[in-house]
């Protein structure tokens, strides 16, 4: 299968054009001998290569590329079969438009970016993607993310602007334990830690079952109705929890929508029992995935008017794992936006994850709703997170969530 594969990176320092050439000169004798034909764009740091090729060539290429060192921040925007290639005529084009880099002989094919326009193989490109991301890539829209100056480049493990914090964790009182009922719901908490203010903005309440089960096998003994009534009261559960954990953090409790629905006295069932528990309205976040909002957006948006008169506040969960999103967000507006985990993943490598976090960011500060990623396993995810202006982090990098404890902070920086 024919395939086409486009990435960005940083190099490691500045290259002239000479050192350019070598790199182009050197690829174009490897893609000759592998039959993979492409495009490499030098631009104020930043490479953009265009590989075509068979598949498992171009992956097993793309591979060792991201291993070698001369450049960082290895990003790929697209991978995907094509019918035919762009740039058959060169094994390694080469463009660097800042550097006026002056035509070659050979295999390869070398230009100034304003040639490389003008060349037979753009010019054939109207309408195609390839032509669309070049532009993108050297009107620097790819430029700001990748950039990371070489000196701490490597490795990401230290970064000043987040340096260690610590906050310690909470266990219940062996007292408390004991009055706990032996059949009812627990709940596990997990900070969702805000880099600003360097605090827990709010902890999230997981429902477990008895011994520790998950949330959904403790739903799962539940339909209709009864389901909905088990879900909304098994909240007093997870706040009389918190409260013994005792904690001037928020807290998230997660609920199906059809749970705030189902009961129209189901906000003033919540703001009672939180104020019984010491939490007032404005300390509450109710949690609700898009995918389930969605179905009744009507009824959804009555609840939530509620929720906001009664002065809690609503958060939109697994963002970006549903169906409806953005026109969910037409209409309403959340107090926080959760990007789903699905998202977040490995999203430093990614340039299709990059860009729609980058809109979700720029969306939502234009919107006043603050934005959390969810699911954040690794140091490099965090990096770019933070970088891209998404200052509150829950995940498994952070903290695990505890049953029945608040589990301490050990950011290491
Ligand atoms: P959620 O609200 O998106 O909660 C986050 C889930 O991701 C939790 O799973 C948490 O343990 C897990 N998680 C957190 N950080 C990471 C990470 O870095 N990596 C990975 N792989 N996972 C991470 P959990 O506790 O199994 O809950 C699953 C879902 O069950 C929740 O997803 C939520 O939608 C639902 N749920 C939990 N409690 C309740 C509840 O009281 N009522 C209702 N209706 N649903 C609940
Ligand atoms: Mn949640
Ligand atoms: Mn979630």
């Amino acid at each position: 299968m024919l395939s086409q594969l486009i990435y960005t990176s940083q190099a490691h320092e500045d290259l002239t054009p000479e050192a350019l050439q070598a790199i182009a000169l050197a690829a174009a004798r490897n893609n000759a001998r592998v039959g993979v034909s492409g495009l490499l764009i030098y631009d104020q740091g930043c490479f953009l290569q265009v590989m075509e090729g068979e598949d498992a060539v171009i992956l097993a290429l793309y591979q060792r590329l991201k291993k070698d060192t001369r450049h960082t921040n290895v990003v790929k925007l697209i991978h995907e079969p094509i019918a035919q290639r762009r740039f058959a005529q060169w094994n390694m084009g080469l463009a660097a438009p800042k550097l006026g880099v002056q035509a070659e002989v050979g295999t390869v094919g070398l230009s100034t970016w304003s040639e490389l326009l003008a060349s037979h193989a753009l010019q054939n490109l109207t309408e195609d993607r390839v032509r669309t991301v070049l532009d993108a890539f050297t009107q620097g829209r790819w430029h700001h993310h990748v950039v990371m100056r070489s000196a701490d480049a490597v490795p990401p493990t230290r970064n000043a602007k987040d340096p260690a914090l610590f906050i310690p964790g909470r266990q219940l009182s062996p007292a408390y334990r004991e009055v706990l009922p032996a059949s009812g719901p627990l709940f596990a908490f997990q900070p969702i830690v805000d880099f600003l203010t360097r605090r827990v903005s709010s902890y999230e309440a997981l429902l477990r079952g008895p011994g520790g089960e998950s949330p959904h096998s403790v739903l799962g003994a539940f339909t209709g109705e009864a389901l909905h009534r088990f879900d909304l009261t098994s909240k007093v559960a997870a706040l009389s929890i918190a409260q013994q954990l005792g904690t001037d953090a928020r807290l998230s409790l997660n609920l199906l929508p059809k749970s705030l629905l189902a009961d129209v006295n189901a906000v003033d069932f919540l703001v009672q029992a939180a104020a019984r528990h010491g939490f007032t309205p404005d300390r509450i976040v109710l949690e609700v995935t898009e995918e389930e909002a969605i179905t009744d957006p009507d009824m959804f948006a009555d609840a939530v008017k509620r929720v906001r008169s009664a002065g809690m506040r609503v958060a939109i969960d697994d963002f970006g794992a549903g169906f409806a999103g953005l026109s969910l967000l037409a209409d309403f507006q959340p107090d926080k936006l959760k990007i789903d985990r699905c998202i977040v993943q490995n999203v430093h490598e990614s340039g299709p994850r990059q860009a729609i976090v980058r809109a979700i960011v720029e969306f939502c500060y234009c919107l006043g709703i603050v934005v959390v990623a969810e699911g954040v396993e690794t140091v490099e995810e965090f990096n770019w997170l933070r970088r891209a202006g998404v200052n509150r982090i829950q995940g498994f990098l952070i903290a695990r969530p505890a049953l029945c404890a608040l589990p301490p902070v050990q950011w290491q920086g």
